[in-house]
């Protein structure tokens, strides 16, 4: 690949990736989500692969809109830097408030609806990472980034099962 042909990453790209990575979370822990979720339609499926798809899905714009806005308001609000009533509403990751899903729903939509039933489910269990990022006791918080990475393995899971649809 010359220099030219070279995709460069955007600013947003970097970013979010870089927050992502500094809130605690690596590509692998998404990647092991995905794992997760195919393990009863692909039981052979590896890390390395699923970690792939997971990229592709990173490499969305959307998605990084979604990751920027989400992180940037976790972090605010763990900082204090909020205004109230939103500080303590994010702060507490009250159970009404709804918009972390929402969030997180325009990353599901990426690869339509079907990643809906994943995201609900691994939202329900809170295998690996997820555990970690709703553990309050830690002072950290994830309100947005719990859902966020939920939706980032929904959507990589997807894709995957599309694709693996049309080689099959
Ligand atoms: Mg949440």
């Amino acid at each position: 690949m010359t220099i030219e042909e070279k995709p460069v990453m955007s600013m947003s790209e970097k970013t979010a990736r870089r927050w992502i990575g500094e809130r605690g979370v690596k590509v692998e822990d998404i990647a092991e989500l995905v794992v997760y979720l195919q393990k009863p339609y692909h039981p052979d499926l590896k890390l390395e692969d699923a970690m792939e798809h997971v990229e592709a899905v990173l490499r969305k714009r959307e998605v990084q809109n979604a990751v920027l806005t989400g992180i940037q308001l976790d972090m605010l609000a763990e900082k204090k830097q909020l205004e109230e009533p939103l500080l303590s509403i994010i702060q507490t990751d009250e159970g009404l408030y709804g918009l972390d899903e929402t969030i997180a729903t325009a990353i599901i939509n990426v690869y339509g609806t079907i990643g809906l039933t994943s995201y609900g489910y691994i939202d329900k269990q809170k295998p690996g990472i997820l555990q970690f990022l709703n553990d309050k006791s830690t002072g950290q918080v994830h309100t947005f980034l719990d859902d966020i990475v939920g939706a980032i393995a929904a959507a990589a899971a997807s894709r995957l099962a599309h694709r693996a649809a049309h080689t099959e």
